[in-house]
């Protein structure tokens, strides 16, 4: 069965261009990059050439750029500096719905004793920026909010919340893992002091990040050791997928466009035809600014699990709104925080496209999700007693 593949938030297919240009780098160019001899200095090259292209896409300078091995690494690195650079600041500032990589830390260090503030969303999943103005104080360390989130694709003003942030002499990082190659990044004009994206959701391999530092920034490393990446992350550099990154982001920014027009109109038709044709759903986040290429949708008296496993049977690959990887199927903390009534959270359903989506595929979709929704409607309790009302 050939598979739709509409999870791309999850992780994306990696670009045959990227893997060709990789490709070398494992059994012929394997030389180390640090390496004085012609062997790894060819690969040093090609890392360089990585480096500057990354650099290009987020308007930032190569040594701005610190290769990591995913988002949560440094997304981890970003929040721990800040703290050994400031010890005498003990607040962190979040939101409730970043992802776990940045949650999981700023709720440990709570337990370290410093304070953690998380600032809440409106019922649309927009960041309260009066409650940021007004928690950011003189203690704070680090304000730490996403650019983008990964189960709505709702978009924060990060530029205005660095701002504030600046403004009381507290960093301002950003996890802009879902953002990166979907919305313009210019560092150069930016405000904000650190950046974390993932190469495996701008169709790179897993297992390469960057946290972008801008120049100046006082800075701890996470790992200690030899003196890669100019003693900020120690580590043999990863200088095949340290390539293939490069080339990943050379060409999502030549794609840029086409993610806001055409997998834009795909997302948008997918979401349009799945409104029309099924009741009692809405739209998360729908009424505010999101990424181009997600939709979360909610349905009311279904589970969302039952939902992909239908799908799933049709080779369709979408993403649901509950923390069932933790085992429960509890709605996710996206879902909560934006107060998102727990029978519609729990028929969340998430999908997310990509360039290589095809209005095939998306036609699919519309054609066999109504007639799911409603035949798992009809075999559950709550579901019939909707059916009878209505009838
Ligand atoms: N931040 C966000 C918003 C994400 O969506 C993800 C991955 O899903 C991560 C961080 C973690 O990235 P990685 O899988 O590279 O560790």
């Amino acid at each position: 069965m050939k598979e739709i593949y509409l999870d791309n938030n999850a992780t994306t297919k990696v670009d045959e261009a990227v893997f060709e240009e990789m490709r070398p780098y494992f059994c012929e160019l394997y030389g180390n990059p640090s390496s004085m001899h012609f062997f790894g200095g060819q690969v040093q090259r090609k890392v360089d050439e990585g480096r500057s292209r990354v650099a290009a896409l987020l308007g930032a300078s190569p040594d701005e750029i610190i290769f990591t091995a995913c988002g949560t690494e440094s997304d981890n690195a970003a929040i721990r500096s800040a703290l050994e650079v400031f010890p005498e600041r003990r607040h962190v500032i979040t939101s409730r719905v970043e992802h776990p990589a940045v949650l999981t830390q700023c709720r440990n260090l709570s337990q370290k004793g410093y304070r953690v503030s998380e600032i809440g969303v409106d019922g649309e999943g927009r960041l309260d920026m009066e409650e940021l103005k007004a928690t950011v104080d003189e203690d704070t360390a680090i304000v730490s909010l996403m650019w983008a989130n990964n189960e709505t694709g709702v978009i924060f003003p990060v530029e205005e919340a660095a701002a504030i942030t600046k403004a009381k002499g507290a960093l301002f990082h950003t996890d802009a893992v879902q953002a990166v190659g979907k919305v313009p990044i210019d560092m150069a004009t930016s405000n904000i002091d650190m950046l974390s994206l993932s190469g495996h959701k701008l169709h790179a391999p897993k297992g390469i990040g960057v946290l972008y530092l801008r120049r100046g920034t006082p800075f701890r490393p996470f790992l200690v050791g030899g003196h890669q990446e100019k003693s900020r992350r120690a580590g043999t550099e990863n200088a095949a997928a340290i390539i293939a990154l490069g080339k990943a982001c050379e060409l999502a920014g030549q794609h840029m466009k086409l993610e806001n027009t055409q997998v834009k109109a795909l997302r948008d038709r997918l979401q349009d035809e799945l409104m029309a044709h099924i009741p009692n759903a809405r739209i998360n986040g729908g009424a505010a600014e999101r990424l181009p290429n997600t939709t979360s949708i909610a349905y009311e008296f279904v589970e969302g699990e039952a939902i992909l496993l239908l799908l799933s049977e049709l080779g369709v690959c979408a993403s649901s709104g509950s923390a069932c990887t933790s085992g429960s199927l509890e709605p996710s903390h996206v879902l909560r925080a934006m107060g998102v009534p727990f029978t519609c959270a729990h028929g969340s359903i998430r999908f997310s496209l990509s360039r290589f989506t095809t209005p095939e595929e998306i036609e699919t979709v519309i054609r066999e999700l109504p007639p799911i929704i409603a035949r798992l409607r009809q075999m559950s309790p709550f579901g019939r007693e909707f059916i009878k009302g209505q009838g």
